[in-house]
C-alpha cells in the first residue's frame, strides 16, 4: 500500500539514494540499524567532508536482516551496474555468524565488520576512561584506573564463551536444538537458571562442537564473535561494578591514590561514582564520547569504501 506521508517524506530506494548522493556529491553509507547512524557519522566525518548515513530499514526496498540488504545490492548490480561499484556509496554489515556459515559477501561496496557488530569495538580502555571522566572526579587518574579495571574485567568476558558457542551452533546448523541463540537477551541467559544449568551441563559437548566450526574458548574469540549487545552489556556491567569499588581500592592503596584519600579525606574520594549509573547510561557515554581513532579497524574499512585514505580529507 502506498504510504500516506507527504511528498518528500517517502522512503527512497537504494538506487534513488545513490543517485541523490551523486547529485549532492556526498558519500552515501548504508548501515544495519538506527543505533549505528550517529556512530558511523562520527567515523565518516574523519574521512570525507560530505556524507549521508542511512539505515537499511529506512529504504523503500528493504527486507528483514542483512541477507535482504545483500539481495537489494545484488538487484542494484543487475539494474544499475555502473553505479553499483561506484565509490560514492557503500554498505557496512555486521559479521554476526557469517564467518562460521561461510556467507561473507564479496561485493566491492559491501564491507563486513571483522567483529560481530560495531558494539564489540567499544570494549576497550578508552570506554572505561570515558565513563570514569563522566561519572567520577578522578580526572587525570582515569588512565591508570582504567588499566586497573581492564585487567580485572577482560578475563571475565570468557564467562560468555559457552552461551556464545551455543548461539553460534544454533546459527550454523538449522536443525540444531540449542538452549539459547543470539536472539536471546543476555539478561535472560543470566537470570534463567534452567538455561544457565543446561549450558553448564552440556558445556563439554557445546565447546567441542563449536571448536569444529572454528570458535575457541578464548577471550579473543569472545571479543570477536559474541553478539555485540551481549558483550558490551556484560563489559559495562562488570566495569561499572569495579568502578564502584575504586574508592575502597583507593583507600587501601591498590590503585594510584587520589588527592582526597592522600589527605585522609576518604569521604571525598575522587573515584566515587555518581549514583544511578547503569549499563544503559554507560552505553550512551561510550558510544557518543569516543575517539574515532580507537575504532581504527572500522575506519580502515570506511576508507576502502570511500576510496579516501584516513587523514587525506580535504578541508
Ligand atoms: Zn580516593
Amino acid at each position: 500500500m502506498k504510504s500516506a506521508l507527504p511528498a518528500g517524506f517517502e522512503p527512497r530506494s537504494l538506487a534513488e539514494s545513490i543517485a541523490e548522493a551523486i547529485i549532492n556529491n556526498e558519500f552515501f553509507l548504508l548501515v544495519e540499524g538506527v543505533d549505528d547512524i550517529p556512530i558511523y557519522e562520527k567515523l565518516l566525518c574523519e574521512i570525507v567532508n560530505d556524507y549521508n548515513v542511512q539505515c537499511f530499514s529506512n529504504l523503500s526496498d528493504y527486507g528483514v536482516g542483512c541477507d535482504a540488504l545483500i539481495s537489494t545490492v545484488e538487484n542494484l548490480t543487475k539494474t544499475e551496474p555502473s553505479i553499483a561499484v561506484k565509490k560514492i556509496w557503500g554498505a557496512i554489515i555486521d559479521l554476526d555468524s557469517r564467518f562460521f556459515r561461510g556467507t561473507i559477501p564479496t561485493h566491492p561496496q559491501v564491507t563486513t565488520l571483522s567483529r560481530y557488530s560495531i558494539e564489540n569495538f567499544f570494549v576497550n580502555k578508552e570506554s572505561i576512561v570515558a565513563i570514569l571522566k563522566t561519572t567520577t572526579k578522578c580526572g587525570d587518574l582515569a588512565e591508570t584506573a582504567a588499566e586497573h579495571i581492564m585487567s580485572a574485567v577482560i578475563p571475565t568476558l570468557q564467562n560468555l564463551s559457552i552461551a556464545t558457542a551455543e548461539a553460534i551452533l544454533h546459527g550454523v546448523y538449522e536443525e540444531y536444538c540449542g538452549f539459547c541463540s543470539f536472539s536471546t537477551s543476555v539478561d535472560t541467559i543470566k537470570n534463567k537458571p534452567d538455561i544457565r544449568n543446561s549450558l553448564e551441563e552440556w558445556s563439554d559437548f557445546i565447546l567441542e562442537q563449536s571448536r569444529d566450526v572454528g570458535f575457541h574458548q578464548t577471550v579473543e574469540d569472545v571479543l570477536k564473535f559474541t553478539k555485540g549487545k551481549w558483550l558490551l552489556n556484560y563489559f559495562l556491567a562488570e566495569s561499572i561494578k569495579k568502578i564502584r569499588e575504586l574508592h575502597a581500592d583507593c583507600k587501601d592503596g591498590s590503585v594510584f591514590r587520589c588527592k582526597s584519600c592522600n589527605a585522609g579525606k576518604y569521604d571525598c574520594c575522587q573515584y566515587k561514582m555518581q549514583i544511578g549509573i547503569d549499563t544503559k547510561i554507560g552505553r550512551g557515554i561510550v558510544t557518543s564520547n569516543f575517539n574515532p581513532r580507537t575504532l581504527e579497524e572500522v575506519m580502515i574499512s570506511l576508507s576502502r569504501l570511500t576510496g579516501v585514505s584516513i587523514g587525506d580529507r580535504c578541508n
